[in-house]
């Protein structure tokens, strides 16, 4: 699986973090998210969650 944050549409909200710490974690510097092990996804069963609770669309999952 893929994963991709649009940095674009991103406000670091930091609400994918909190549902899946263990692919997203949001870069206090730049206040963005930033995917850092897509492939837990397989594992973990919270990138779904992430990507329909993010208030801005901004998480794509990609098979
Ligand atoms: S939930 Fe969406 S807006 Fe919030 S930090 Fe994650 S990707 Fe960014």
């Amino acid at each position: 699986m893929n994963v991709i944050v649009d940095e674009e549409k991103c406000i670091g909200c930091g609400r994918c973090e909190e549902i899946c710490p263990a692919v997203f974690h949001v870069d206090e510097a730049i206040g963005k998210s930033e995917v850092i092990d897509p492939e837990a996804c397989e594992f973990v069963g919270c990138c779904d969650a992430a990507e329909e609770n993010c208030p801005v669309e901004a998480i794509t999952l990609e098979e």
